[in-house]
């Protein structure tokens, strides 16, 4: 053990010198290189060694150049509101609305996207940029540029603290339109300077385009080798409020295995046996749930309704077992198979312990319950 470790040690120190030279390269534009020189092997040889690996792998890394589009000038051509409008906070109405801008008002036009002009104009305290309909604006606007958002690219705030998001690039030209929470994530659309993103975000309200500094998104070094759970969602129940991470979802939503493994199909259950004679089983805890075990981690999906073919999830109910039943949970081992990344496990559903229809996703190094945020991103998870 002791030779193995000193072995690890220079490879270790050489993997953290070029993920120094990573972060702290700015803006060079050799692109983002996660990972350089660790394979999986070596993850799970380390987590065996019990290595204590914070850092590169609990630290977040900026959200990859090659992701984001480049800087580009925008216009910044004068134009005035030619009737009452509504300027909405994205290139449609479906996002949240600002507020009504009176005819005659003076804009700036940015650039056009769909029917949209993103338009920047002058409010109380500062300035703020908002969307109207190009029908709305008068002037020669043939200048414009089209919009070229890269709009697959997800950022986190991962600093633990609430950032806010400016109605423009600068935090003292800008009236400060709203923030995003510690993890919420972000998408990033364009970085337009070099300090600043411009994003898209959730409100309860709907979404919202603004505009937040680049050091207040990252994203965890370990989304670039593990897959989403799930696709769909809203985070209900946060990591540690308890083992896991909830995730509302209606029943019947997919989830994936997050990365290659051997899918394990349980089913955590109490009987009793009734006055005839005969014996019923009430589903507890997990209910229907799958372990994938990789390395010597596992990923736990909880609550399911159903599991991938080949494996049948049983209905029992999920009240409260009766008095008589067991007092400690059995387990019903369906069965287990290899599994690649991606593969469709099974179905949500509100199986075992669970209130309502949802993905409980939990992750175990060794027998150690970790944050799941360490490993995945979930789908757009408010607050
Ligand atoms: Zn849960």
């Amino acid at each position: 053990m002791m030779k193995k470790n000193f072995s690890l040690l220079p490879f270790l120190f050489a993997f953290m010198l070029a993920f120094s030279i990573t972060v702290f390269a700015g803006d060079s534009e050799e692109g983002f290189k996660p990972n350089p020189n660790a394979t999986e092997a070596d993850f799970d040889e380390w987590i065996y060694q019990g290595l204590k690996i914070d850092p590169p792998y609990d630290k977040a890394t900026p959200v990859p150049k090659e992701f984001i589009n480049s800087v580009g000038t925008m216009a910044a051509v004068s134009g005035t509101i030619n009737k009452s409008t509504t300027v909405y906070y994205g290139p449609s109405s479906t996002y949240v609305s600002r507020e009504t801008l009176a005819q005659g008002k003076a804009v700036s036009v940015i650039e056009k996207e769909g029917s949209y002009y993103l338009i920047e104009y002058s409010v109380a305290g500062g300035n703020v940029r908002g969307y109207v309909l190009t029908t709305s604006v008068d002037g020669n606007f043939s200048s414009v540029p089209v919009a070229n958002n890269n709009i697959n690219q997800f950022g986190l705030n991962i600093s633990g603290s609430t950032a806010t998001i400016y109605g423009g690039p600068s935090t003292s030209s800008y009236v400060s339109i709203g923030s995003v929470s510690k993890r919420e994530i972000i998408t990033v659309l364009k970085n337009d300077g070099s300090s600043w993103y411009h994003v898209e975000y959730w409100t309860s309200n709907g979404n919202k385009r603004g505009y937040i500094q680049t050091s207040n998104v990252s994203v965890p070094w370990l989304i670039y080798k593990y897959n989403k759970p799930i696709t769909t969602g809203t985070r209900t129940n946060d990591y540690g409020s308890h083992s896991g991470i909830d995730i509302g979802v209606s029943s019947g939503t997919t989830v994936y295995a997050i990365t290659s493994g051997t899918a394990k199909f349980r089913t955590a259950y109490k009987e009793v046996t009734l006055s005839d004679g005969t014996k019923k089983r009430y589903a507890v805890s997990y209910g229907n749930f799958v372990e994938l075990t990789f390395g010597s981690n596992k990923a736990i999906y909880a609550h399911l309704s159903s599991f991938m073919s080949g494996y049948t999830a049983p209905n029992y109910p999920n009240t409260v077992p009766p008095s008589g039943a067991d007092s400690s949970t059995r387990y019903l081992e369906h069965g287990s198979i290899s599994v690649n990344q991606g593969t469709y496990l099974g179905g949500t559903g509100n199986s075992g312990y669970s209130t309502g229809p949802h993905l409980h996703f939990e992750i175990r190094e060794g027998s150690t319950v970790v944050d799941p945020f360490k490993y995945v991103l979930f789908a757009k998870m408010p607050w």
